[in-house]
């Protein structure tokens, strides 16, 4: 889904608050009645917030959903975006939106910039010039499904307000395991913050192991990964979606000395946590084979390389986690603010509307098949959540989200 942020800087306070109590107004009704829109904003005058939403309908950031009951509006995955990107303008994380470099299943990808540090980058307003930094937005809720007919019936019995709540989770997720793993001097991208559905970081110039036909020393590289994978254990973390669309492949270059012809060191930049786990996981192991498997594949299939040694195994690996005086990020994370409760709630979603990682199998359950040639993948788009709200029936009162100001989430 594109993001088009070129009307952001035209909405008025007003069309600000107006949206944002579209926004609080969902947490406990699917459609917003018009009146609560207004209540909720303060602005009572009826042709006033009728004027705001209006505007904001033009936009595309509230859509009006006919109801058997009564008229109110909903808002788009546009109308969260542009709340969650407002944050991150105000709060000098992103100063402008470029474009978008990745379309995953479940997250949209945008390069963006940071805000000119002053001096004589004061007036470099094009991006060209700006720090990189990607802006990455999950939608949860626009997931491959087996089929249209489980896709429609799980879109009627849930609320289109959990793709908002569950995204939020994703992006919660993935920010506190950013923050954990950079901290103890992990490859992954500096995280800058996060608001809503959407993490913003680093940008790391780099290629998708993916799109790499050949290296000059595939052993040391596999070696370099399969280490990774043990570190990651180390402190009592498996990646679950461990692959070559999630392992950027930066380039160092190592200057010629006296000796030593100058030379190209590789280094592995790891993305993409929504899906990551503890080690204490009831499936841990399966996780783990599967991400050494993975990359084992991977070597064997584009390089031709396979390792003399056997495993890694997750016996030996699990050892090393919870050594007397070693860390433990995923109990550091959960101390951070990311609960166990959250990563249920998260996981329990994921599975039921079929998440699939990069790898395309699915995220969550190790029972479950991979999609097939012969199955339908369907991406519930926007206009089918709208065609699917409008037939349905009644209005379910939705359970109120918990908001609050953990760290890290900026605005
Ligand atoms: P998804 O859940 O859609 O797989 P990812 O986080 O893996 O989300 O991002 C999708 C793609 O976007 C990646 O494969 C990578 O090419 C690009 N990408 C994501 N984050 C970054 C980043 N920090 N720097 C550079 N490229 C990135
Ligand atoms: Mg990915």
């Amino acid at each position: 889904m594109k993001l088009d942020a070129k009307n952001i800087r035209y909405l008025t306070a007003e069309d600000w608050r107006v949206l944002t109590a579209v926004e609080q107004g969902s947490r406990n009704h699917e459609v917003v009645p018009t009146q609560l829109i207004g209540n909720i904003s303060g602005i009572a005058h009826r042709t006033g917030v009728h004027k705001n939403i209006a505007s904001l309908a033009k936009m595309n950031l509230v859509s009006r959903v006919k109801n058997a009951r009564y008229d109110g509006y909903r808002l788009t995955y546009g109308g969260l975006d542009y709340l969650a990107l407002h944050s991150h303008l105000k709060a000098d994380a992103v100063y402008s939106v470029g474009n978008q470099i990745g379309v995953g299943k479940e997250a949209d990808i945008f390069v963006v910039a940071a805000p000119p540090t002053g001096g004589a980058d004061a007036s470099a307003s094009a991006i060209g010039n700006a720090h990189k930094l990607v802006l990455k937005i999950h939608r949860l809720g626009r997931i491959s499904f087996r089929s249209v007919k489980t896709n429609r019936d799980y879109l009627r019995k849930k609320s289109s307000g959990s793709w908002m709540y569950m995204s939020r989770l994703a992006a919660h997720k993935e920010f506190s395991f950013l923050q954990a793993l950079y901290q103890a001097d992990f490859p992954v991208p500096r995280p800058v913050g996060w608001n809503r559905h959407t993490v913003v970081m680093d940008l790391i110039d780099a290629m998708p192991l993916r799109q790499i036909s050949e290296v000059p020393d595939p052993a040391g590289l596999y070696s370099q990964l399969i280490e990774l994978i043990l570190r990651f254990a180390a402190v009592g973390l498996i990646h679950g979606d461990f692959n070559e669309f999630n392992i950027l492949i930066e380039e160092h270059e190592v200057p010629a000395s006296e000796d030593v012809e100058e030379s190209i060191l590789l280094h592995p930049v790891v993305i993409d946590f929504p899906q990551a786990i503890s080690i204490d996981h009831a499936n841990a192991e399966f996780y783990f084979n599967r991400d050494v498997q993975c990359i084992k594949r991977f070597f064997q299939r584009r390089f031709g390389f396979t390792s003399d040694e056997e495993g890694p195994f997750f016996e030996d690996a699990a050892k090393e986690a919870g050594l007397p005086g070693g860390r433990r990020l995923d109990v550091e994370v959960e101390a951070s603010g990311f609960s166990r409760k959250m990563a249920k709630e998260l996981a329990a979603y994921m599975k039921e509307v079929g998440a699939v990682g990069d790898s395309g199998a699915a995220v969550f359950d190790p029972a479950a098949s991979v999609v097939g040639e012969d199955e339908t993948e369907v991406y519930a788009e926007e206009d089918d959540l709208d065609a699917i709200e409008l037939e349905g029936g009644d209005v379910e009162e939705q359970p109120e989200v918990v908001e609050g100001a953990e760290s890290g989430e900026t605005g």
